[in-house]
């Protein structure tokens, strides 16, 4: 639990940071007894196969039922998270509760990404507590994915390997923007990298650039932020596999999830 986290000295009490429009000491304050208190939860977006819509996985996207302010999206707790070291305990509350969802989908091809953030990979044995959740839960390594945006080659990837070589795969999000670079790539390989939806929806070179890189790399790319029939259609052209976004399926409760895969298939 928190406390044990505080102990350790992985989590701090002192929120030296702002973001607008929130009460982020409040907020900050109160993020970590939400974890404990079961106020966050995951909902699931599907990752579909192109052309035919077929359902691959899915990723998890984390939400905070705050009791008064309401459903809160990641963008108002995560980056406070990662500045306090609460996304360390956050990541494992989030793994644990999305491997748990996977163990009880039935079909055992469907995969699984995960978000998690650089700070969570400079912890030391963070790749050892995902092996012991797979294990726990019976799940193979292949069928999860963890989502990162960035990789410090010093201390983020010695824990990228140790996944890789479990058979875990890393993928490399919102490619092309923020913080993922060449360098990052050819220091430290990755699986798998998701276009950014600006790229997915903007009319320009990057996307088919990307899939060329990953294709030359030995990895593969998956388009996130899909919106539209001709944007699928554009991406299927350059050669997309999979991609992710409003077009196909909203982030889903388990339970739409699961009627997703169990009932008619999505319309292609
Ligand atoms: P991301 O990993 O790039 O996730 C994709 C985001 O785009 C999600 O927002 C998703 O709801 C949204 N999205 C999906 N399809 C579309 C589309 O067609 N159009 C548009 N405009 N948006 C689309 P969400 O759930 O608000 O998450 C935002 C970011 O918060 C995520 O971006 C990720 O960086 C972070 N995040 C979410 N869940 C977690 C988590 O469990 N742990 C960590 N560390 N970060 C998380
Ligand atoms: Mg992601
Ligand atoms: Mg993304
Ligand atoms: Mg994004």
């Amino acid at each position: 639990d928190i406390a044990m986290y505080r102990a350790k000295g992985i989590v701090g009490t002192a929120f030296l940071h702002f973001t607008p429009g929130a009460d982020h000491h409040d907020l900050g304050a109160e993020l970590g007894k939400a974890i404990d208190d079961g106020q966050l939860y995951l909902l699931y977006q599907p990752i579909v196969a192109l052309p035919d819509h077929r359902v691959l996985g899915a990723e998890a996207l984390v939400r905070w039922r705050h009791p008064t302010h309401g459903t809160l999206p990641p963008q108002s707790f995560i980056p406070l998270a990662e500045r306090t070291g609460l996304i360390v305990p956050l990541s494992q509350w989030v793994l644990r509760a999305a491997i748990g969802q996977l163990a009880t989908w039935t079909d055992d091809s469907l995969t699984l990404s995960v978000n998690v953030s650089a700070r969570d990979l400079r912890e030391p044995g963070f790749a050892a507590t995902v092996a012991v959740l797979l294990t726990e839960y019976g799940i193979a390594p292949r069928r999860l994915t963890l989502e990162v945006t960035s990789i410090d080659s010093d201390e983020s990837c010695p824990s990228v390997a140790e996944l890789r070589s479990m058979g875990v795969r890393v993928a490399l999000d919102d490619f092309g923007t923020g913080p993922s670079s060449l360098t990052m790539l050819t220091d430290c390989p990755v699986d798998e990298l998701k276009l950014d939806s600006s790229f997915t929806q903007a009319r320009n070179p990057a996307a088919a650039t990307v899939l060329t890189l990953a294709r030359s790399l030995g990895m593969t790319a998956v388009a996130e932020g899909v919106e539209t029939p001709d944007q699928a259609n554009r991406l299927h052209d350059l050669g997309y596999g999979s991609a992710q976004g409003f077009y196909f399926a909203r982030p889903l409760s388990p339970e739409k999830f699961s009627e997703l895969l169990t009932g008619t298939p999505m319309a292609a």
